[in-house]
């Protein structure tokens, strides 16, 4: 089988997954969530015409000579309604958010002017009609679509749903996703410390990328390098939306994810991907189960996650930003690299006077995870590249962040 770009292996896995059905949440509960249907006013917004400031509402044409004297004919509070049409001569006063009278056409603030004694007030700017007067309904409209299908909510749309009185709303389901990592050596976190193995590093660290998501996954354990044990444990992993299996899809003689995996009726896409580190990374499907077959380098794993599985999980989720933000940032030194598999270095990131600066993290094995840890991102190296030299402009995957974007940003 042939060696797959990155991007035609995020291609071919974005045509595969698809869109989650719609459930009704609590809005408490709605964060990050994307809205299955469109979302309407349910009335103007402001109601009426209503004050921008604490002031007086006026008949502007009382301010042609400045300073003007108005008499004050009452005082409208937010949440009261105005009893009185401002004739010539007079005026409200009128506090922020309250409706403006009858008869004035414009709101001047309490700055510009000086209240007298019987009930008078000195005003000492003009202003034009409509000055700090906040319309009906320029807010939102009755009727009117203010958020449509496929809006992620954010904190600004939940403010939005509840203006709207929306205590419940429609999102697209989030998937179930269980993890499985296998190999012999592995000793899981409630195993005694035996210096002879391995631990097993790669549940958890897919577990806090899955949440990072919003999505809270099944760990299923370790199964022994074992036919028939990793069978049953595929089984049970295939019942869910999504299976993500780390290590034994490489090709060594005790490899068995890929023959079980095939005779349990997945229908694999790809098994390779061109890329570093990371390239034993499979993927396949079902008619319910997305499968992911990911290397057990600790690295690798994690890399493979975010550039395959997290487009994926977003996808059936409902958002249209799929993939990590990309930013460009320059190289603060020199980098090695074979031309062949596009490679993803872990970089941090500092701030300096023209733009951000990447640094490698150090040591880039795909079993230092480390380097992973310590990283704030993702530094692309294009396939054919031989190298690059300090003070070269890179594009850098940023690894933390609930902002996405909707193409991968980087070139091959
Ligand atoms: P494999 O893909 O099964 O050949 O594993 C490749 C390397 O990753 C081996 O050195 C494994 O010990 C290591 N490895 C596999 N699974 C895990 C895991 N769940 N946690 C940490 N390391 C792992
Ligand atoms: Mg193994």
């Amino acid at each position: 089988m042939e060696y797959l770009s990155v991007t035609n292996a995020q291609q071919c896995i974005l045509e595969s997954v698809k869109l989650l059905e719609a459930e009704s949440v609590g809005l408490e509960r709605s964060l990050g969530r994307v809205l299955a249907e469109a979302v309407s006013a349910n009335r103007d917004l402001p109601p009426y015409d209503v004050s921008a400031m604490d002031g007086y509402a006026v008949r502007s044409a009382d301010l042609a000579n400045i300073p003007a004297t108005l008499e004050v004919i009452e005082d409208i509070k937010a949440g009261d309604m105005p009893g009185k049409t401002v004739l010539a001569g007079r005026c409200a006063r009128i506090m922020t958010g309250a409706p403006v009278p009858q008869g004035a056409d414009a709101v001047i603030r309490v700055e510009d002017t000086e209240a007298l004694s019987e009930g008078k007030v000195q005003i000492n700017a003009a202003v034009k009609p409509g000055n700090d007067i906040r319309l009906q309904g320029e807010g939102m409209r009755n009727g009117e679509v203010v958020l449509t299908a496929g809006t992620e909510i954010t904190p600004g749309v939940t403010g939005v749903l509840a203006t709207v009185k929306q205590p419940q709303v429609q999102v697209y389901r989030r998937p179930r996703v269980a993890i499985l990592s296998t190999g012999n050596e592995l000793e899981d976190m409630d195993d005694p410390v035996d210096p002879d193995k391995i631990p097993n590093s790669n549940s958890y660290a897919l577990m806090a990328q899955v949440q990072a998501l919003g999505i809270e996954p099944d760990l299923l354990g370790i199964a022994r390098d074992d036919p028939v044990e990793l069978e049953e444990y595929l089984q049970r992993g295939l019942r869910f939306d999504v299976l993500l299996v780390s290590g034994g899809t490489s090709v060594g003689v005790h490899d068995y994810v890929r023959p079980t995996i095939e005779a349990l009726g997945v229908q694999m896409k790809f098994w390779r991907v061109a890329m570093k580190p990371g390239h034993p990374v499979a993927f396949g499907t079902t008619a319910s189960c997305v499968f992911f077959g990911l290397p057990g380098n600790p690295v690798s794993s994690m890399v493979c996650f975010e550039e395959f599985v997290a487009p994926a999980l977003r996808r059936m989720m409902g958002h249209q930003r799929l993939f990590r933000r990309t930013m460009a940032a320059r190289l603060t030194h020199n980098v090695k690299h074979q031309p062949g598999r596009t490679e993803f270095v872990r970089v941090t990131l500092a701030k300096g006077e023209d733009g951000y600066a990447a640094t490698s993290t150090g040591a880039q094995g795909s079993g230092m995870l480390l380097s992973m840890a310590k990283a704030d991102g993702l530094m692309l190296i294009p396939a054919e590249s031989t190298g690059l030299a300090a003070g070269e402009q890179v594009t850098v995957q940023l690894l933390d962040g609930t902002v996405f974007q909707g193409e991968a940003g980087f070139r091959e």
